[in-house]
């Protein structure tokens, strides 16, 4: 309601006026008023950079008053200062963007609705702080001569907080804004339209700095009639209410004008360059990356294949010093292996004056499970003895296989012999316990021997074979315990005890071989056999004889592993000769009784299978001594050979252990008669009779007779004559090796 009486009072306010000013105009001869308005450069209010064309807010408002109050304006561009001395002349009628003050409107007529709000600003250079008023001290400010900001600027900011500066005078905003981007100035005041519009081109900031809010009007001369302001008031109150007007829409034009148009040349071309460098500089960046990458890619491929090559060739060195100084089977260091690790804890003993035992273990039972449940369930065994020994020793015990069922520890430290003594009784232990092979438990026990540095021997060498000596007698004092080695035993024992360990050895070293004798048919002197005589080379006593140490392999039991070892040999050495065409000829092999025991059966029987041998070839001499410790077992197991088809022969018979009813209750097949008797064959009468008789003795027991050590023409007719089917000796031929033999073999004649 208000608002409407307001409108229509103004209406008629503005027809009064309108006529006053009818009057009051020069009137030229078209009849349209000319107003002359004064213009200055104030952008966006008034811009005149073109003198002709005035633009910016206050000129849009003005051609609208005037297109609809039928003006004719001509725009008079000036300097402020002119301006003002032209109102004060009444040369202008109105004057555009001037500034309201008290002090103006006691000299002008100012039109009431204000055009624009609007305040002063300080500006500076981006790189400078000025953060108050009082950080203008001693500083260059630039100030539009006349404004009314510069006014209070002076005037109420700086001479209020007494700040002292040097003001720079200038004609225009824009060159205030220019006096301080070309450092003619350190701040610059400007109103604040003025600075938003222009601060970017010059690259200066506003301080946040602001001060005296002003609004902008249109003034007349006071003599001036009111009707042109009043004509002004009325339309921008009707533009002022309309959103759409052309009021809002230049406020919108001149005041948001996009950033990019006030860009100066030099900042888009330096943004072009710097925008085309960035993209050259990613171009090659990621070339370079392309280009990176693929090397990489190259590199880690080359560096993956020698990777490839060094793990190839660690695997193949790791696998090779697995083979040269691990046991394959327990996976323990083997004898290679043990030589080192001692070599070392030899060297560190000896700097550290210390103590160092050696432990030699043989396992008590290997063999009988190899006879009796094949050599798969041996290696099961040594791999889980392995175990449980490893497993019963300290982290710092070096434990190894040394060969078939033996190993070997060594103890280092400060109480060896204790500590020896310790690590043997957990070893014995561990193996109390059965230890299962597929279905059926076995019982195993060792006999452990200890030897001590410095006090058994300086020598790794001689230590070793001090450990062996005292298992040795560690098994012959009952197995299953260790003992200690003594070196203050008797010379004999220890002489004894080496010579064990030596032919112990010999087995181990290959030191061991067979020579074979001709056996001959008496009646055409040709070969139907050979017998195998065990010989040993050895290394410091030359060739050696059974006679030299088969009654130690006898005593020690070492007979039963050699007299397997034989028997596989010579098996192995006739079926040689069969493929090299000797056919049907018989091997004898001597038995010692202590051979004949629960698992020779099936060790004859797999060594034949494997040799690919009939029984019928085989023949076993025993000799005469079995005959006082047979007992009913070894009885069976010879019955058992004779039903395979082995052949059983008496050997040595006449030698005076033979008793006749053991004789016809054993299985013979026939007699050898002792080179003994044959030797006495002379021609000593008496002699001969006994050589006859026993003759005659065979023949009644049905037995063949085989007479040795025929040595004379003599002795081979005396037997011969007397029906002795066949004979041995050097008359025809002493033992030989077997490869000096094959060609008087070839030439035999069957056996049987
Ligand atoms: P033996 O079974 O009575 O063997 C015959 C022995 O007489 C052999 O002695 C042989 O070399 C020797 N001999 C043969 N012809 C003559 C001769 O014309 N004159 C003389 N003086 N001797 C002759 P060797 O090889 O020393 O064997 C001795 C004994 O050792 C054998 O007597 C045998 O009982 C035993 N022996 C040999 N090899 C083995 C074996 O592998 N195992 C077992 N348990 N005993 C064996
Ligand atoms: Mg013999």
């Amino acid at each position: 309601m208000l608002g409407a009486r307001r409108k229509s009072c103004l209406l008629w306010f503005a027809f009064f006026s309108s006529l006053t000013f009818m009057m009051v105009v020069s009137v030229r001869a078209d009849d349209t008023p000319v107003v002359r308005v004064g213009v200055f450069e104030n952008p966006p209010i008034v811009s005149i950079r073109d003198p002709a064309h005035p633009q910016g807010i206050a000129i849009d408002v003005l051609d609208y008053v005037a297109e609809h109050e039928s003006w004719r304006v001509q725009y008079i561009p000036a300097a402020w200062g002119e301006l003002l001395r032209l109102m004060d002349a009444g040369q202008l009628d109105v004057l555009v963007g001037i500034a309201y003050s008290e002090e103006r409107a006691r000299k002008y007529k100012f039109n009431r609705e204000s055009l624009l709000g609007n305040w002063g600003i300080i500006y500076r250079r981006a790189n400078e702080v000025i953060l108050s008023p009082l950080d203008l001290e001693k500083k260059r400010v630039a100030l539009m001569r006349g404004s009314i900001h510069s006014d209070v600027f002076v005037k109420s900011l700086m001479q209020g907080f007494d700040v002292a500066f040097t003001p720079i005078y200038v004609e225009s905003y824009t060159e205030a804004l220019e006096a301080l981007a070309q450092r003619h100035a350190d701040a610059a005041v400007v109103n604040r339209t003025f600075g938003a519009l222009n601060a970017q081109k010059y690259d200066v900031v506003e301080t946040g700095i602001i001060f005296n809010p002003i609004y902008i009007h249109y003034a007349s001369p006071s003599g001036a009639s009111p009707g042109l302001l009043q004509a002004i008031d009325k339309q921008l109150t009707m533009l002022k209410a309309d959103p759409q007007s052309i009021y809002y829409r230049s406020l919108k034009h001149w005041l948001a004008l996009p950033a990019s148009s006030h860009w100066s040349p030099w900042l888009i071309w330096t943004t072009v360059g710097v925008l085309t460098i960035l993209a050259l500089v990613t171009v090659i960046a990621i070339l370079l990356r392309h280009q990176v990458q693929r090397k990489t890619g190259e590199l880690r491929f080359k560096t993956e294949q020698l990777q490839d090559e060094i793990d190839r060739r660690r695997q193949a060195q790791e696998r090779l010093n697995r083979i040269a100084y691990f046991d394959g089977l327990t996976e323990l260091p083997n004898r290679e292996g043990f030589r080192q690790a001692l070599a070392q804890a030899f060297d560190k003993t000896q700097r550290k004056q210390a103590w160092l035992a050696l432990l030699f273990i043989d396992l008590d039972r290997l063999k009988h499970v190899n006879d009796d449940m094949g050599h798969d369930a041996g290696d099961l065994l040594l791999k889980k003895v392995a175990q449980r020994l490893r497993s019963s020793l300290r982290d710092q015990d070096h434990l190894s296989r040394f060969g078939g069922d033996e190993f070997v520890v060594i103890v280092q430290g400060a109480h060896a012999p204790q500590d020896a003594e310790q690590v043997a009784t957990r070893m014995l232990r561990c193996l109390d316990a059965p230890i299962e092979l597929g279905s059926s438990q076995v019982y195993v026990t060792a006999s452990i021997g200890i030897a001590l540095y410095p006090d058994d021997a300086q020598d790794p060498e001689v230590l070793l074979k001090h450990a062996d000596t005292a298992m040795y007698q560690a098994k012959q004092q009952g197995k299953n315990r260790y003992l200690f080695y003594h070196a203050r035993q008797s010379p004999r024992a220890v002489e004894r005890l080496a010579s064990e360990t030596r032919l112990r050895q010999a087995l181990e070293r290959e030191e061991l071989l067979l020579h074979y004798q001709p056996v001959v048919d008496l009646s055409d002197r040709r070969i139907v056999g050979v017998e195998a005589l065990l010989r040993w080379n050895d290394p410091q006593r030359g060739m050696l004889l059974p006679a030299d140490f088969l009654a130690l392999a006898e005593d020690t039991g070492l007979i039963v592993p050699i007299g397997d070892w034989v028997l596989m040999q010579s098996c192995a050495q006739l079926r040689r000769w069969r493929e090299q065409g000797v056919r049907d000829m018989c091997l004898c092999v001597n038995i010692s009784s202590r051979q004949v025991g629960d698992h020779f059966i099936k060790t004859v029987d797999r060594i034949l299978r494997e040799s690919y041998l009939s029984p019928a070839l085989l023949e076993f001499d025993i000799a005469e001594s079995f005959m006082l410790t047979v007992d009913g077992k070894g009885r069976d197991t010879l019955h058992c050979l004779d039903e395979m088809g082995v052949r059983l022969t008496l050997d040595d018979f006449g030698t005076g252990y033979s008793n006749l009813n053991h004789l016809k209750q054993l299985p013979f097949k026939r007699i050898k008669i002792d080179r003994s008797l044959v030797a006495k064959i002379s021609a000593e009468p008496e002699d001969m009779k006994i050589a006859a008789t026993i003759l005659m003795m065979g023949q009644g027991l049905d037995l063949q007779v085989l007479a040795e050590g025929i040595e004379t023409e003599r002795q081979f007719e005396f037997l011969r004559d007397r029906s002795c089917a066949l004979g041995q000796g050097n008359l025809f031929s002493p033992a030989y090796a077997p490869e000096k033999l094959l060609t008087a073999l070839l030439s035999s004649k069957p056996c049987h």
